[in-house]
């Protein structure tokens, strides 16, 4: 119990003592406090007695009798309107190359020269050195090698006179170095010169085309039109916008003109020419009308046909020659076969076009050498697509004299069409059955009906046989005759 009260009694007095030092904090904080609102509360009073040399205090730039002059300022940094000068005036600034001459000078005193401030509109005056009347300079020109070319002797602010250009092998005077107007001392005058290159321009094979001489640094230009024959001229070995800088021979380019060379049969058709082309990946066979030969150079002869036929006088010729040489090609060609010797073989010359009334018709003329008979012949025909059929329309000698009679059945002529095979035959004997020969142009017309079809491919005389005798009418020949096709359009 008694232990209880003590303990009461501390634990009061401490709350007591923990409340009066709580007391004295805050009359501490609140004193703290009044100080400083009344501080901050107190007014700030400018003082403008700072000279602070900045842009932002510049009333005006120093100028040349003039310092340069700024606004006072407040620690606080406020400018107010007084003034303060600061640095040096400038001073006046003359250039003496502005100094203009007055011509004042005498014969015993020099004259003044006068200039203008750079910055204001004061004025200087000078003595102008040199220039008394009394005085006289000489001036001397010189060549390249300090060599004297004219001397002469100038009076103040005068102007000595250029003598003539002087010359200089392999050099262009271009002008003095020095200017000699308005003389006030002594000179030495001397030539300037550039370097002159020779620029030779030459053909393919030397020749001088054109010779010109240009200074270093310039460009070359030439008046020469380079002409090669069998050549285009292509251009210069030199670039002639570039410069020229030493000595230069300058070369004409070519490039070799190219021809179309043709070959044409008498009557014009091109004559294809075959030839294997290396310039791809691989060998390529190709076929042109035209070949293309370079000037001077040689064309190839194609393979021509062995056979050609007049078809206006239905006779058969062998190749013979080319009308022209092509050995030397120097412009476009066209080389014509000639044909102009007998065909040693019977032709059987295969024409399709249309008779008078519009329909397909193929005339077959067989063309026999002077020297051969005809006997009989066997004419084998096929024709694609297999529709449609064939008739005789006519056979005629020399297309003048029937040849069609029909068959008696008592021999006579023959003519077996087999519309099944697609093939006819036909044979011939006299009145008396013999057989009997023909020396000239046999002729027949084939009508091709109902849709027999016209081209080389779908009409094709085949495995056809001749039975010839020569003009002693003793040797027997079976002759397997050449065909030659062609569409009249
Ligand atoms: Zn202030
Ligand atoms: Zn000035």
């Amino acid at each position: 119990m008694q232990k209880q009260n003590v303990q009461e009694k501390d634990a009061q007095k401490q709350k007591r003592v923990l409340i009066i030092v709580l007391s004295v904090l805050l009359c501490l904080i609140l004193i703290a406090v009044i100080v400083a609102v009344s501080v901050t509360q107190t007014k700030h009073k400018h003082k403008f007695d700072k000279q602070v040399v900045s842009e932002e205090y510049l009333v005006s730039d120093a100028t040349c009798t003039q310092r340069a002059i700024y606004y006072y300022s407040c620690s606080c940094g406020k400018k107010n309107s007084e003034t303060f000068e600061y640095g040096e005036a400038l001073g006046h600034s003359f250039t003496e190359s502005n100094y203009v001459y007055n011509g004042d000078a005498t014969f015993e005193q020099d004259g003044t020269k006068t200039a203008k401030c750079d910055r204001c509109d004061v004025t200087d005056t000078k003595v102008a050195e040199g220039t008394a009347l009394s005085n006289v300079y000489t001036v001397e020109f010189v060549d390249y090698n300090n060599e004297i070319i004219d001397s002469q002797e100038v009076k103040p602010y005068g102007d000595a006179i250029a003598p003539e250009e002087p010359t200089r092998i392999g050099y262009k005077f271009i002008g003095w170095d020095t200017s000699f107007t308005a003389v006030l001392k002594n000179l030495t005058v001397k030539a300037q010169y550039v370097k002159i290159h020779t620029v030779t321009f030459v053909d393919f094979n030397g020749t001088v085309l054109d010779k010109v001489s240009v200074e270093n640094g310039s460009k070359a230009q030439t008046s020469a039109s380079p002409d090669r024959a069998g050549y285009d001229f292509i251009g210069w070995s030199f670039d002639l916008q570039k410069e020229i800088e030493a000595d230069t021979v300058i070369t004409a380019l070519y490039r070799r003109k190219a021809f179309d060379v043709k070959f044409v049969m008498p009557d014009g058709a091109v004559i294809p020419y075959t030839y294997i082309d290396y310039s791809g990946d691989k060998a390529e066979e190709k076929t042109v009308d035209a070949q293309t030969v370079e000037y001077g150079f040689s064309a190839f002869a194609p393979t021509c046909p062995d056979c050609y036929v007049d078809w206006e006088n239905m006779k058969a010729y062998s190749f013979t020659k080319w009308d022209k040489s092509f050995a030397n090609i120097t412009d476009n060609t066209v080389i014509t076969a000639i044909y102009d010797s007998e065909y040693n073989l019977p032709v059987i010359a295969v024409k399709f076009g249309k008779n008078g009334n519009g329909d397909d018709i193929a005339t077959l003329t067989i063309c026999l050498p002077s020297n051969l008979k005809m006997y009989a012949i066997n004419l084998s025909i096929d024709y694609k697509p297999e529709v449609g059929s064939m008739s005789i329309e006519s056979a005629t000698v020399n297309s003048a004299s029937p040849l069609w009679v029909e068959d008696n059945g008592n021999g006579g002529n023959q003519l077996v069409i087999n519309n099944n095979t697609k093939q006819f035959t036909f044979a011939w004997v006299d009145a008396n059955g013999k057989s009997f020969t023909y020396t000239n142009v046999l002729s027949f017309i084939i009508n091709l009906d109902g849709g027999a079809r016209l081209s080389g491919d779908t009409f094709e005389v085949e495995n056809s046989t001749v039975l010839i005798v020569s003009s002693d009418d003793k040797d027997f020949q079976k002759i397997t005759p050449v065909i030659i096709y062609r569409v009249v359009e």
